[in-house]
């Protein structure tokens, strides 16, 4: 295959391409390198921002906290007081979260605080209240306290005007509070990316009636809708296409016409029905069709017209760890957010694993622990593509890399666990 178009410079400086068996790595630095700028921002209400990300950096239009408060419930007094400690101090007055202390205390005074409440009336340290001895209206205290103490100060979390999230956060939880701590109630986020997606195959049928003869459901737009929707992008189902040329190519215009990216699956291996690299090849420009991985191995890449194209294996395993060795990551880089890869480790494995040095295998492991407590992983059993069961039983992915073989029981395998 002879790149074309605007990949010919980028794919021309690789001195080892092969687009009929792409290396995992390769596979996925070539993916980086063509993935287009930042999409328009849009300002959006804070409730609707999960899974949105950040077009601008956000700085803290405050201190955090805004005042000095309590970290403690106890006594608050003039440090300058504890001078002669052990000493009596009167308690002033008391203060709660929400209902600080109103006046000013005098010498020999304190006030009883709450976790949370503003310190106020000159108070400049607060003694935790299992370290005084009540007695009436006074508190005795005894010596070795410090100025400041159990006192969070103002800005000490966050100062005013500092970077608190940058352009290109994923919005999660923790930073849809963040965000509402520091008073946001509308953000500017990049708009969604537009994903279309679409299976293939004559075999296929949709779930909710009885299966005809020789047919099998359309699984996968089920598996991708899934994980798509973990990253919250707008999804443009375009169904079940046949395998039949003109219907491919229509529908596969069609959804460039519409997409910033297009996920298919199935039809991209070298069968007499696999129109999908055919019809990359004429109507956009292929960048490499086979990955030197298993489950997996074919999986096209490209562009047709403005749209990034994922060709998927029909194999529904193949279709999930192609998407989450892969799509996701690209996926992410074109919402305008840096690739999260996940966290990988090494374990012992509990039990012997096949494998034939040649290619990067990812199979469907279980982590957890032996009678002392120490990580392992074993495999879901068997490793077919087709077997989808083994991604709902796995907590992990076993990465076996191309060069390795065998694995002996209790010899270290790489794992990337499943985040999900
Ligand atoms: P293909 O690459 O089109 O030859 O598909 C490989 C295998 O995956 C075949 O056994 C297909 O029946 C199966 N397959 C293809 N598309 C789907 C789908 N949408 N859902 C479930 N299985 C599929
Ligand atoms: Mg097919």
């Amino acid at each position: 295959m002879e790149p074309q178009g605007y990949f010919m410079s980028v794919l021309a400086a690789l001195d080892d391409y092969d687009p009929n068996s792409m290396p995992v790595e390769q596979a996925r630095l070539l993916i980086r390198k063509f993935l287009a700028a930042p999409l328009e921002q849009e300002s959006i209400n804070l409730s609707d921002a999960l899974r949105r990300t950040l077009a601008e950096d956000v700085l803290s239009p405050m201190n955090v906290p805004p005042h000095d408060y309590s970290a403690m419930d106890g006594y608050a007094m003039r440090h300058a007081d504890l001078e002669n400690a052990p000493c009596k101090l009167k308690i002033a007055g008391s203060a709660f979260a929400g209902h600080a202390y109103t006046g000013r205390i005098g010498e020999g005074e304190c006030v009883r605080i709450m976790t949370g409440s503003l310190i106020s009336g000159g108070c400049d340290c607060v003694v935790m209240q299992e370290d005084v001895k009540v007695d009436g209206a006074t508190v005795e205290i005894a010596g070795g306290h410090r100025p400041g103490e159990n006192i969070r100060l103002a800005g000490e979390d966050i100062a005013c005007g500092a970077t608190v999230l940058a352009r290109g956060q994923a919005i999660r939880p923790a930073e849809m509070g963040l965000l509402a701590s520091l008073g946001f109630s509308r953000i500017a986020v990049y708009r969604k990316l537009k994903v279309a997606l679409l299976s293939t195959g004559d075999e296929l049928q949709q779930p909710g009636s009885p299966l005809a003869a020789g047919r099998i459901y359309d699984s996968n737009r089920y598996t991708l809708m899934g994980m798509l929707g973990e990253l919250g992008v707008e999804v443009i189902d375009m169904g079940a296409v046949r395998d039949d040329r003109p219907s491919l190519k229509a529908a596969l215009l069609d959804a460039a016409g519409q997409a910033d990216a297009i996920i298919s699956s199935g039809g991209v291996s070298v069968g007499e029905a696999d129109y999908v690299k055919q019809l990359l090849d004429e109507i956009g420009e292929v960048v490499f069709w086979k990955i030197a991985m298993k489950p997996g191995k074919p999986l096209a890449y490209g562009k047709i017209g403005a749209s990034h194209f994922f060709g998927l294996p029909g194999n529904p395993v193949a279709v999930m760890v192609t998407f989450q060795q892969f799509v996701r990551d690209a996926l992410c880089v074109l919402m305008g957010q840096q690739p999260r890869p996940v966290p990988e480790f090494q374990v012992a494995s509990a039990e012997r694993i096949r494998k034939i040095p040649g290619r990067t295998e990812f199979q469907r492991g279980i982590l957890s622990h032996d009678e002392n407590g120490r990580l392992i992983v074993r495999t879901t059993g068997g490793q077919g593509s087709g077997i989808l069961s083994s991604m709902s039983k796995a907590n992990c992915f076993i990465v076996l890399p191309a060069a390795q073989g065998n694995v002996e029981a209790g010899s270290v395998v790489q794992v990337q666990p499943f985040l999900l």
